[in-house]
């Protein structure tokens, strides 16, 4: 569905990226670990587009994403779930999740796709006319993937979802992205720093080290891996 190959990217002088080549097959539960700074979120950023790449390229269903702009990429079917959430805090919830629906497939589905929002996260309901610039953390979360979900993509980007939370939180959303996974069948994509927990959850890693890939596999393949226990899991 999604493949990345040899991308670069540099913010001026500095190499944020190189000769990145990563997969996702349909269906997929993909998840990309690394410290703080290794390049996570501008993979994600030049996957949506957000970022201009110095190199490489990206594609997308059969589409060249490289030639399309942003806009574009989200009616393709791509949605991005920022680091930080950055909900519309003036917005209230429901005005945020309609914001999401933008794309034709949002539009076209907005009804049954508001109703599975409420499923998972019933406290969007309950909260639906509250801004969201009030809302807790975790609550913002919830609403940031709500508003992924609302653009009815085929791919799903999350970005840290877990920052910031206290861990019980942080288990849910993971708990519910599982599910999202699970039950709708819907292509994950997932950059994240708690690294046993995201790990669990994808059916194939990549390790992301100061821009380069290191390391990839299927789960049990990283969770055996001699550096991955020591460098992020804390064992041997
Ligand atoms: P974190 O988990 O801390 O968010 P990350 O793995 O997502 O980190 P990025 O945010 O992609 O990493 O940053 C990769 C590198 O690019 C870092 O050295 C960062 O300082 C640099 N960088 C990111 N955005 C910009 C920017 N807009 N201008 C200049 N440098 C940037």
């Amino acid at each position: 569905m999604l493949e990345v190959t040899g991308l670069s990217v540099a913010y001026g002088g500095l190499r944020a990226l190189s000769d990145v080549s990563l997969a996702v097959g349909e269906g997929q539960f993909i998840t990309v670990v690394g410290p703080n700074g290794a390049g996570k979120s501008t993979l994600f950023k030049t996957i949506s587009g957000i970022v201009p790449p110095q190199g490489g390229g990206i594609r997308f269903c059969g589409e060249d994403l490289l030639a399309r702009p942003a806009s574009d990429r989200a009616h393709l079917g791509i949605a991005h779930v920022p680091e930080g959430r950055q909900v519309f805090k003036s917005l209230t919830v429901r005005e945020n999740i309609e914001m999401g629906a933008f794309p034709e497939a949002g539009r076209r589905h907005y009804a049954r796709t508001l109703e599975r929002i409420h499923a998972l996260f019933p406290i969007l309901e309950q909260r639906h006319a509250q801004l969201a610039g009030t809302l807790s953390g975790g609550e913002q979360q919830m609403l940031a993937i709500a508003r992924g979900l609302a653009s009815g993509p085929r791919l799903l980007m999350l970005d840290e979802p877990s920052m910031g939370l206290a861990p019980a939180v942080a288990d849910m959303i993971f708990d519910r992205i599982s599910q999202i996974h699970r039950e709708d069948g819907l292509t994950i994509l997932l950059v994240e720093q708690r690294v046993a927990e995201a790990l669990e959850l994808c059916d194939r890693g990549y390790v992301l080290e100061t821009g380069r890939i290191v390391l990839d596999g299927p789960y049990q393949t990283l969770m055996n891996d001699d550096r991955v226990r020591r460098s992020y899991l804390g064992i041997g």
